[in-house]
């Protein structure tokens, strides 16, 4: 039987790796906490362990999960920014659910866009209380706006085939543009200056960090709209503050946050948030945030697990071979297609 140590476990977790029927076929340690370097040691014992966005996987965990004999590290997520990819060459394979509902997260950027645009969260506040008036609900209309999409793989195609369907125009921003897509690819600044609403949709890599941050933001329309559902550290959470205080930045949409590891996910009411970043954010009237909610669908939790699980299957059952790893030795790991199906290393 193959043990996993599973990381980060929220309720809907095991409810869809039960669902899927993943404990007949696996042995599964349920941990609450995230997998950091003090927590590690809870692996011990197993051949997997399974992580989540928030779980700290640097060299240092990784080298004590290696001396433990764990011989895989099994993301839940898309996203593997939080895995030091480098420090497990030639000691654990990493794999990854490269596709889980990219639907999931595009609708869920438009949620939260229609929610902050029309008012919507504060309407629906006002009728619980009896309030009708519409003073201050004012919106405006998507039709024949500029939307500028960062990052058009999965996630930002879906994303700009529904923008379409609202008669907006898209540009957008690739490092590697999608060859005979119909998408017009502009320059970064070309899209900071045309824009009228920015959503991001590429990786956090050291080349992406920040890339909103003071100087980006200067480039904007006044009233820009900006949404994030990739990633926290693609934005300089202080210099959205400063562009918001300075009415640059019209509104901002946030289903993730550069410092979200330990508040994210977890219920805080009745505490005191220590994160005054946050909190000042938070109070904004033209700041929506979700805890990085995105990818929350029956469908993609549903996807996540037959994906995870068939990863792991496939690395014990076919001698460590699985489309899914994140490939380290071609040296371009983000668009490694796996079209030697061999092993990466
Ligand atoms: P993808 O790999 O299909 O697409 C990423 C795109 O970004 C690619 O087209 C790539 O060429 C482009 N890119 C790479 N480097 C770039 C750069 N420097 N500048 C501009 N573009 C660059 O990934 P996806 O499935 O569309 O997911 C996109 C991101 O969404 C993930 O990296 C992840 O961080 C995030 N995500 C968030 C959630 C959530 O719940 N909020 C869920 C899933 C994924």
């Amino acid at each position: 039987m193959i043990k996993v140590a599973f990381y980060d476990t929220k309720e809907y977790d095991k409810l869809s790796f039960e669902r899927y029927g993943a404990m007949e076929k696996m042995q599964f340690r349920f941990l609450e906490t995230k997998l950091n370097e003090d927590t590690v040691e809870l692996a011990r014992g197993c051949d997997v362990v399974c992580v989540f966005v928030n779980d700290t996987v640097n060299a240092k965990v990784i080298d004590k999960l290696y001396e433990l004999g764990v011989k895989l590290i099994a993301l839940r997520s898309a996203g593997y920014n939080n895995v030091d990819v480098r420090s497990a060459f030639g000691k654990i394979h990493v794999v990854h659910v490269p596709a889980y509902s990219p639907y999931a997260v595009a609708e869920h950027a438009i949620a939260l866009l229609l929610t902050s645009v029309r008012r919507i969260h504060k309407a629906y506040n006002r009728t619980r209380e009896f309030n009708f008036s519409l003073n201050g609900l004012t919106g405006f209309d998507f039709h024949g706006k500029t939307m500028g999409v960062i990052g058009t793989g999965k996630i930002g195609r879906i994303f700009i085939d529904i923008c379409r369907g609202f008669g907006m125009k898209v540009i957008a921003y690739d490092r590697f543009p999608a060859k005979d897509s119909g998408i017009e690819y502009v320059s970064l600044d070309d899209l900071f200056k045309r824009s009228d609403i920015i959503s991001l949709h590429c990786p956090l890599t050291d080349e992406t960090r920040h890339m909103i941050g003071t100087d980006a933001i200067s480039k904007m329309k006044k009233g820009v709209v900006i949404v994030n559902t990739s990633r926290g550290g693609l934005i300089d959470a202080e210099a959205l503050l400063e562009g918001i205080k300075a009415r640059k930045i019209g509104a901002a949409c946030l289903d993730v946050y550069e410092e979200e590891a330990d508040i994210f996910f977890e219920d805080r009411s009745g505490h005191i948030l220590n994160d005054d970043l946050l909190s000042r954010l938070i109070s904004m009237p033209n700041v929506i945030v979700t805890s990085h909610q995105a990818f929350l669908t029956e469908e993609a939790l549903n996807n996540i697990a037959e994906t995870t699980v068939g990863n792991i299957q496939s690395y014990f059952e076919k001698d460590g071979i699985c489309d899914n790893e994140l490939c380290y030795h071609c040296g371009n790991i983000e668009h490694c297609k796996k079209e030697r199906k061999e092993r990466c290393f």
